[in-house]
């Protein structure tokens, strides 16, 4: 499906990053890795490229400055030639209800999870407008469509990246990008992993599924919108949260 294409995947260590990285990698897609502490990334990236066989490389890089977004997209042009797919994964929480949030919670929200994706959209869109070809896939949340008492910072993070999201796809539609986000319900992963048994227990509760989503149901669409099949679907939000919300 993605066979020789690049794919530039932030947040690559852990998680829905690196079940994106594997998912891809599996697909056909060389792969350049993505994030802040580059030990766990390269041994992350190791077993993706073991496994699949494709030409993975790291590079340590904050989504939240732009210098180094744009060392890094450089560094991957410079071994790949070009980025095809960007997926802007990378993303906090720094959780307070408004009464008692710290603007240092809210700034560090903002800067990782909405300026990171335009950082990183900003640096790998002029080679794909000189190549009449691009996919730039961003991870929102439920969240970010259905607010979340004590997430206030992050849902405005990500409701902020389904309007950069469409803006976006509306700016480029006509130089083959297409820009499209997905929007998680509850998954598996570490940023999960703090939510205490009764809030677990209330979460599942209101997904019609009855469970939590694993990261390779995010990965799986991330792939599908990356390929050619997806050429006519730009400035959508995918919903991907076992019925939580529709
Ligand atoms: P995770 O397990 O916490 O992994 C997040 C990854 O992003 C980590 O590898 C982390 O690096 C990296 N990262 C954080 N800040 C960064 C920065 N400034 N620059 C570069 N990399 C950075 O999270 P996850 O659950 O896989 O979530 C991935 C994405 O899905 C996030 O955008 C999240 O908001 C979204 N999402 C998750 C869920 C869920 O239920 N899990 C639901 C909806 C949406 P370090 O290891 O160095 O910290």
């Amino acid at each position: 499906m993605l066979k020789d294409k690049v794919a530039f995947i932030t947040g690559a260590s852990r998680g829905i990053g690196n079940a994106i990285a594997t998912v891809l990698a599996k697909s056909g897609a060389d792969i350049a890795g993505i994030d802040l502490n580059i030990d766990e990334l390269k041994s992350a990236m190791k077993r993706v490229e073991d496994t699949t066989g494709r030409r993975v490389i790291t590079v340590q890089a904050d989504v939240g400055d732009s210098g180094s977004v744009e060392r890094a997209v450089e560094e991957a042009i410079k071994v790949f030639g070009r980025i095809d797919i960007l997926v802007n994964n990378a993303g906090i929480t720094r959780d307070n209800i408004v009464l008692r949030m710290k603007d240092d919670e809210w700034d560090r929200v903002i800067r990782t999870n909405l300026t990171g994706t335009y950082h990183c959209t900003k640096a790998v869109i002029r080679g794909m407008i000189k190549n009449r070809r691009g996919r730039i896939i961003s991870i929102a949340s439920v969240v970010g469509v259905m607010g979340n008492a004590g997430q206030a910072n992050y849902a405005a993070s990500k409701a902020g990246i389904i309007g950069f999201t469409k803006s976006v796809a509306r700016e480029y539609a006509n130089r083959g990008i297409t820009a499209n986000a997905i929007a998680p319900g509850f998954i598996e992963t570490d940023m999960t992993k703090v939510l205490t048994e009764e809030v677990r227990n209330t979460l599942i509760s209101q997904i019609p599924m009855g469970r939590l989503g694993s990261p390779e149901d995010i990965a799986n669409v991330v792939e599908f919108l990356a390929s050619d099949e997806a050429t006519y679907i730009t400035g959508q939000v995918i919903h991907v949260n076992g019925g939580m919300y529709m």
